[in-house]
């Protein structure tokens, strides 16, 4: 093997363009209200911070490897076989491994055209190659995935409902997608936003029947644990079995395991969040198109606002940010013309719509 220079990272390293997170703070300004990471404005459930602060009297214990507690949990609210929940520092993680189990140089990712980043930069650190395949107006399109697939692909990732469109397609499209997939394909719905659509079970009767499919979840939303990196997943035995192998012993902390097997726990309280939600996003959405600002209808805690033109869309941005208000531009998604607004609580998106509705009126004038 040919020496160089220096040390040389392994090939797709440097394609990785680093996450961009939602910004949380404005130059100079107090009192921001950030909307901007589709966290939860009401927080997590009491009895999540009760069950964090708890943990503080065994900082010394290493935490559980099985996650038993917090399985169990999951598994007891959603009805679902605990042996083949595996939980990660955030989905994030659990995406991770996926990619390093099952992906490596010379095999293609399948990711939408508008999808989460995080799909394209796991595919990348496990020495992949991304694949982009385009949506329909910001949805899906099944079709264009399998049109995509080819005898190298090995992971199709979708978010269901989206992230940042807020859009999601039904479960027969996500039957459509399973059925029409090669059987050494893994299928991987990210349920991010499941809980936001009632009765949608996250893609999780799909995995019961299917040997390669796979859904994550995660704690950062809905459940307002976003500071603690909580996130799952559940699929076929052989799959998770896989993926533990790759999964550190200790990667989430006695701390995260308790609040987040808390907040699971506390269904009234995540009923309570959802409701709210709903409540919310119907009305920001109603008063957006009423000023002629286009959006399509989501099934998450945020809106996907769309302007005419970019430069709108910038400068509509900037008149938030001067009323101490912060959203996502998400050019970096391929929608320049858009803003994503997270549904905060009903005070801050009233402030957001007032806000934009005089930057509307300023640009009519
Ligand atoms: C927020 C989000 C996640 C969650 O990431 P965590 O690592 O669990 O915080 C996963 N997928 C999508 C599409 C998201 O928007």
């Amino acid at each position: 093997m040919r020496r160089t220079e220096r040390p040389i990272p392994q090939p797709g390293l440097l394609e990785i363009a680093l996450y961009q997170g939602g910004v949380s703070n404005l130059d100079g300004r107090q009192n921001v209200v950030k909307l901007s990471s589709n966290e939860n404005p009401l927080g997590p459930s009491p009895n999540a911070i009760a069950a964090f602060k708890e943990t503080a009297d065994s900082l010394h214990r290493y935490p559980s490897t099985d996650h038993l507690g917090l399985r169990t949990a999951i598994s007891d609210v959603l009805n679902l076989d605990a042996e083949r929940i595996i939980c990660g520092a955030g989905s994030d993680e659990i995406i991770a491994f996926l990619c390093q189990a099952y992906a490596g140089p010379g095999d293609e990712v399948i990711h939408t055209e508008h999808g989460f980043s995080m799909y394209r930069i796991s595919a990348l650190a496990a020495g992949a190659t991304p694949v982009e395949v385009r949506e329909d107006n910001r949805v899906t399109d099944v079709d264009a995935i399998l049109m995509a697939v080819t005898s190298r692909t090995k992971l199709v990732f979708i978010a269901n409902p989206n992230n940042p469109t807020g859009t999601m397609v039904s479960i027969a499209e996500l039957t459509r997608l399973a059925d029409g997939l090669p059987n050494d394909v893994i299928l991987v719905l990210d349920g991010a936003y499941a809980e936001f659509e009632p009765g949608y079970d996250g893609g999780a009767s799909l995995v019961d029947t299917r040997s390669n499919v796979v859904m994550t979840r995660t704690f950062s939303k809905v459940y307002g644990l976003g500071a603690l990196r909580v996130g799952w997943g559940y699929g076929p035995r052989e799959i998770i079995d896989v993926l533990h192998r790759v999964r550190g012993p200790f990667n989430l902390s006695s701390a995260a395991l308790a609040a987040a097997e808390a907040a699971m726990l506390d269904t009234d309280f995540t009923r309570q969040c959802l409701d709210q939600n709903a409540q919310d996003r119907a009305h920001l959405t109603k008063g957006l198109r009423a000023i002629g600002v286009e959006c399509d209808d989501s099934y998450t805690n945020f809106v996907l606002a769309r302007f005419d033109s970019p430069e709108i869309a910038k400068a509509c941005n900037s008149a938030l940010n001067a009323d101490g208000l912060i959203v996502r531009p998400v050019a970096s998604y391929k929608l320049p013309h858009a803003l994503r607004i997270t549904i905060g609580k009903t005070e801050d998106c009233a402030r957001v719509l007032r806000c934009i509705t005089s930057f509307m009126a300023s640009q009519n004038a």
